[in-house]
């Protein structure tokens, strides 16, 4: 019934591909980027517009370098990502154009999502790019990518180019065929669950981590995608992508992979912003108290309830809230500075301006730029 009228309401679809899907032995597996790229041309004969975040940079220029270990080094990522890409696209521009479609690259990182004014240029890139038919085909800018601005996986970077370009629906190829209640290739009772209403914490403790060389994620991280997606409204729909016609099979609603609904109550695309997009520059521990008061009664947080400061940041920068024992429940915008921070934590804003002979507001964290998770 939901994959039924999720399909019917899908206009505009992101399909993100993964290296473990993908490649092989450090090379695009033949027969696979043909098959996509059927699959896709008959979704846009259906009028339906499709962006494709695929990975494999690093597995392709792991296949040129002749690498038999992912690298570990941010260089030696940026490198090998750099060789591998425009090999990954050559397949995909190719194959596109044998089923009459044409490809764009586009290349992002963090920094390009989380500055407001470079989110709407990137969106307006997209508009283009639907509006002249053709398939924009996104990856990480993993050449320039450094651990500050990057997203870090191409599942969550699929969340956030869903919200970017207004998807609905999100659709996760993988090297398994859906989210099992445990590890199927260890254990030989899994079952596969077809529908998550909610991606909640007993969702994360089922999924595991499957570290492969090729793939920087496992379940966990489309765990992840799929629980950004849902407070978007976007819904996830993860399946195996080693059957050839699997989009053909989720486009006629059939009961394959796993189902993730969206929640019925969104973000606003400015909380989800400071929730998901944003990346923390420092983060601000808080007593039981303060927990409550944020989690329980969606208050603000005031310095009274501050018992730490980790990080260098600014005023208006994106923190992390941590529980006392170091869990995080909550991101925000602080208006405060980490030193100043550590001047009125565990004291009452009324005494702020006494402290630091100057007030700019009572919370250090206004309910309004903050995002419980
Ligand atoms: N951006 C990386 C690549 O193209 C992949 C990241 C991931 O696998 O999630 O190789």
């Amino acid at each position: 019934m939901d994959r039924q009228r999720i399909i019917k309401q899908t206009k505009r679809l992101v399909l993100k591909i993964g290296s473990s899907v993908l490649t092989v032995d450090g090379g695009v597996r033949p027969g696979i980027v043909r098959d996509i790229a059927r699959q896709v041309a008959l979704l846009k004969k259906k009028g339906i517009e499709v962006v494709l975040v695929s990975s494999g940079a690093i597995a392709c220029g792991m296949g040129i370098l002749k690498l038999k270990k992912r690298p570990r080094e941010i260089p030696q990522k940026q490198a090998v990502a750099a060789i591998g890409q425009p090999v990954l696209v050559r397949h995909y521009s190719q194959a596109f154009q044998k089923a009459g479609l044409h490809v764009a690259q586009i290349l992002l990182t963090r920094d390009d999502l989380k500055d407001r004014h470079r989110f709407l240029t990137a969106k307006h890139a997209f508009q283009e790019l639907f509006r002249a038919g053709v398939v924009p085909v996104v990856n990480e800018n993993d050449s320039v990518a450094v651990e500050e601005i990057q997203v870090g996986d191409n599942d969550q970077l699929s969340a956030l180019v869903s919200h970017l370009v207004d998807a609905d629906l999100l659709l996760i190829l993988t090297d398994i065929d859906g989210f099992y209640d445990k590890d199927p290739r260890r254990s030989k009772g899994a079952c596969r669950i077809g529908l998550v209403e909610n991606v909640d914490e007993d969702a994360f403790k089922l999924a595991e981590g499957t570290q492969n060389e090729k793939s920087t994620g496992g379940m966990t991280t489309k765990l992840k995608a799929a629980y950004q997606a849902a407070f978007y409204g976007v819904p996830t729909w993860v399946v195996g992508g080693n059957d050839p016609k699997i989009i053909s099979k989720v486009m006629a609603g059939e009961d394959v992979g796993t189902l993730f609904l969206p929640r019925s109550e969104t973000l606003s695309s400015r909380k989800y912003w400071i929730g998901y997009t944003l990346k923390a520059t420092g983060q601000i521990v808080v007593d039981e108290g303060a927990v409550m008061a944020l989690r329980d009664k969606k208050k603000s947080l005031l310095p009274s309830g501050i018992v730490g400061v980790k990080g260098d940041f600014d005023i208006g920068d994106a923190v992390e809230i941590l529980t006392p024992d170091q869990k995080l429940i909550a991101r925000g915008l602080t208006a405060y500075s980490s030193r100043e921070i550590e001047k009125i934590k565990g004291r009452k804003s009324t005494e702020i301006e006494k402290i630091l002979g100057y007030k700019y507001y009572d919370e250090v964290v206004n309910r309004d730029d903050l995002v419980i998770l």
